[in-house]
């Protein structure tokens, strides 16, 4: 038996330049045979800008939340495991973060530096991955980040990603995990990325020992039509 695991998706809920609400996507997804998605919606964080009380986070929250649960509800009533992640844009670069949960966004994420978001992830057990390294300017300190996305197949920036040099980052630092994500955005963008594994992933906390373990397969999905 195996297992698709997506770990990149943007729902409409939460992420403006998503056009797939998370209900919607999770039906797609479990068209295409994947058992686990991960929602990695963009930190919203113009909405937590002048968050002061606690009262003020949980109202940010909601949005940020917003995509998730939608999927989250779906994939319920469906058998697809819903698993909670985030992008934050960080100083010119996206990085994708796992294993988080509320407690996460009771801060102002967009003051922390990359290495005070790295010395936090180990603190509390939470995974770094660099999004997409080589698409536009983006240049990821590779010591800020336990991980590397060598795929990211998102259907309108695939070749845009420059995944070859996403390769080839990560064969210059072997210590760092390697994974793939769709970066969906779009129905036309289902089951291009992610990851096969022998075992189904029911939190992060496994999906980060599988990419240790190594047991696993990349998909790597490239646009039928060249764009
Ligand atoms: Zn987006
Ligand atoms: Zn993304």
């Amino acid at each position: 038996m195996s297992y698709k695991t997506e770990t990149h998706l943007h729902c409409s809920e939460t992420s403006p330049c998503s056009s797939v609400s998370g209900a919607e996507f999770i039906r797609r997804y479990k068209e295409a045979g994947y058992t686990t998605v991960f929602v990695t919606d963009h930190y919203v964080g113009s909405s937590f800008n002048y968050c002061v009380t606690e009262d003020d986070y949980r109202k940010a929250i909601e949005l940020q939340y917003r995509g998730y649960l939608s999927a989250k509800e779906e994939g319920d009533k469906l058998g697809v495991n819903v698993i909670l992640g985030c992008e934050i844009y960080l100083n010119k670069c996206d990085r994708l973060i796992y294993g988080i949960d509320e407690s996460f966004f009771y801060q102002r994420v967009e003051e922390l530096t990359p290495a005070e978001l790295f010395a936090q992830c180990n603190e509390k057990g939470y995974t770094l991955i660099a999004a997409h390294p080589y698409r536009g300017e983006m240049r990821h300190d590779m010591n800020t980040v336990h991980g590397i996305e060598i795929v990211n197949a998102s259907q309108k920036n695939y070749y845009r990603n420059r995944n070859e040099l996403a390769l080839e980052l990560a064969e210059a630092h072997p210590g760092h995990l390697r994974t793939s994500g769709t970066d969906a955005h779009f129905i036309e963008d289902v089951g291009c990325g992610g990851i096969i594994t022998e075992e189904p992933i029911l939190s992060a906390d496994d999906y980060i020992r599988i990419l240790k373990s190594g047991k696993y397969t990349i998909i790597d999905n490239p646009p039928i039509k060249n764009n």
